[in-house]
């Protein structure tokens, strides 16, 4: 299940991986601080899905890599208002809408300029003042405004347990994310299905898996440490 960073190459342990995983789950390489280098690389070992966590960074590596034009563009890192517009135009999902305010400006760009993106909400299980999401009142809150925004195809959870939380916490916060998306889905909103689980990263993608996520966002297993 496991593939050490600092053995073999990018494409032997995306093999390693990928053999591996519930065929549920989809494998997102997270390529931040990677040179597009790297993206083919794994582009080669047949991975198609990449995440990024900085518009700006996505898009010169993006240029670097126009032939390579089957590629699944994941936005995983917090939005600005004023990225909204290159954020719709550059990625075809975004996992870390993390505010109504967000949420609503991404719907109204994307109307104009005729694109749909997939999207997770990206949620905090437990407060967490060092990161992005919605608290789960804020969620609840949002909801009904959430399921009016009809060009955000609204289809999961993103969440990122704390960095100093055991295994035991992480465990629960992914089984609870499940289960709040099971609730959400029961509350009949029309175009709030909750079918994704964005959840689990390289410390901690086997608990995810086993809590019921639907996409791994892998960084450093894949690629080895980040350059600074
Ligand atoms: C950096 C990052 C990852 C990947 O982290 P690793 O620990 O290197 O696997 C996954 N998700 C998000 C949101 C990130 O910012």
């Amino acid at each position: 299940m496991t593939a050490s960073p600092s053995t073999n190459s990018i494409a032997d342990r995306i093999t390693i991986i990928t053999r591996d995983l519930p065929p549920q789950v989809r494998l997102i390489g997270v390529s931040k601080r990677q040179p597009a280098s790297a993206v083919r690389a794994a582009y080669q070992a047949n991975l198609r899905d990449f995440g990024e966590s900085m518009v700006q960074e996505a898009i010169a590596k993006q240029a670097e890599l126009t032939d390579l034009d089957d590629i699944t563009w994941h936005l995983i890192g917090h939005l600005q208002s004023n990225k909204a517009r290159k954020a719709l135009e550059h990625f075809d999902w975004i996992h870390s809408i993390d505010s109504l305010k967000i949420a609503t400006r991404l719907d109204k760009i994307a109307g104009e300029i005729g694109r749909s993106p997939y999207c997770c909400l990206q949620v905090k299980m437990v407060p967490d003042p060092a990161k992005f999401g919605f608290s789960l009142e804020e969620l609840w809150a949002a909801l009904p405004e959430l399921n009016q925004l009809r060009h955000l195809n609204i289809v999961g959870v993103m969440t990122i347990p704390p960095l100093e939380s055991s295994m035991a916490e992480v465990e629960a916060i992914f089984e609870r994310a499940k289960i709040l998306a099971n609730q959400i889905n029961q509350q009949g909103f029309d175009q709030l299905h909750l079918s994704e689980l964005s959840m689990g990263m390289s410390g901690d993608y086997p608990v995810a898996i086993a809590a019921g996520s639907t996409m791994i966002r892998l960084g450093t297993t894949l690629f080895g440490d980040r350059p600074a």
